[in-house]
């Protein structure tokens, strides 16, 4: 069901107008924006961060890796989804990953930089519905079988507020697909570049998560193996008041392809069931009460 931001009514049907207020969302170059007062600049991440995302992705192991982690964890736990919104898709570059791994599935993405969502349009090349949207105010009701949101959580204040809105825009029983960065301690310059609000303790995400109405499926961390070196790395570099944030996902290619092995390594362990006690990030998966 749709609901109204205005009103809060809830209503059916393919068209947005409310039919309770007479409301109806803005578009923002052709895509319907739900907070259109926060499409161009928020305090969420910086404005031009989906072009250098969308550079340098697929470039990037842990982009790739962590993909396939997700990947799995959708196909093995979720298989049945028939209605995916992913918040905060960005690119899209997880959001084809997921539409792909779902073939089946309606594939819907949002984010609240509309400018991120041109480059989302162009990779899912009409297999997604994308619109502009705050997480803390999402626009449906018992809607969606799978709601996932992937580094997202940490670049927002009020993440309980999130997980609580989540929760009711999936269907009783649907599932939930959350990875954020893990241990404060690995804090450095580029949580701060990238606007995060937090680094989440161990044991915090899964806690918010049951808080918000939710039973827990899978509460692992990743980034596991390679946890010692991005100690290392921050201890060395995270200081550095010239630290480059884009040099951390432009790496030599050997280099990065030898990265990915630890990545593999923790993915093949949360895929036979492991659930890794420490590591750089956290994956949490939930199901709706
Ligand atoms: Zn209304």
């Amino acid at each position: 069901m749709k609901r109204c931001l205005t009103c809060l009514a809830e209503f059916s049907g393919s068209n947005w107008g409310c039919p309770q207020c007479g409301g109806a969302p803005h578009a923002i170059g052709g895509v319907l924006a739900f907070a259109p007062e926060l499409a161009l600049e928020n305090d969420g991440m910086a404005p031009d961060a989906h072009h250098t995302l969308d550079q340098m992705q697929h470039r990037s192991f842990w982009f790739r890796a962590r993909n396939r982690l997700l990947t799995d964890m959708v196909r093995h736990y979720f298989p049945q989804t028939k209605a995916l919104l992913e918040i905060g898709c960005g690119t899209g570059y997880v959001l084809s990953a997921l539409a792909q791994a779902l073939p089946h599935a309606r594939i819907v993405g949002s984010e609240i930089y509309a400018n991120g969502l041109d480059y989302a349009a162009q990779r899912l090349e009409g297999r997604a519905e994308l619109f502009q949207m705050d997480a803390t105010a999402i626009p449906f009701t018992d809607e969606f079988d799978l709601i996932a949101a992937c580094d997202v959580l940490e670049h927002i204040d009020d993440d309980e507020q999130v997980l609580l809105e989540m929760h009711r825009a999936l269907r009783p029983g649907g599932g939930l697909l959350l990875t954020v960065p893990q241990h404060p301690f690995l804090w450095s310059q580029s949580d701060e570049i990238a606007f995060h609000k937090r680094r989440y303790r161990i044991g915090e995400l899964s806690r918010k998560v049951r808080q918000a109405g939710f039973d827990i499926v899978r509460d692992t961390s990743f980034v596991s193996t390679l946890l010692p070196l991005l100690v290392l790395q921050r201890l060395t570099q995270g200081r550095r008041d010239d630290y480059d944030a884009d040099a951390e996902f432009s790496l030599p290619a050997w280099l990065d392809r030898m990265l990915e092995i630890p990545m593999e390594v923790d993915r093949l362990s949360i895929r036979l069931g492991l659930s890794l006690p420490t590591g750089g990030s956290r994956l949490v998966l939930a199901r709706r009460r």
